[in-house]
């Protein structure tokens, strides 16, 4: 099953198991910082293997 994180500028925050409930969570980060930040969170995949890390740009399997 695909899980979806919200990222901040510090990781992954937050992992959903659908992506409309992360985007949801996503309006929220973005809307308690006033939106100074907002460019700053994102919506990804979560990388199947790894805990906490992108599908896109996952440090682990960068490494393998
Ligand atoms: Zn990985």
């Amino acid at each position: 099953m695909t899980e979806w994180g919200v990222f901040s500028d510090e990781g992954c925050t937050d992992v959903f198991y659908s992506r409309e409930e992360a985007e949801a969570q996503l309006e929220i980060c973005k809307a308690e910082d006033d939106g100074r930040w907002a460019d700053l969170y994102s919506v990804k995949e979560m990388c199947p293997d790894h805990e906490g890390q992108s599908k896109d740009d996952c440090e682990e399997c960068w490494k393998e």
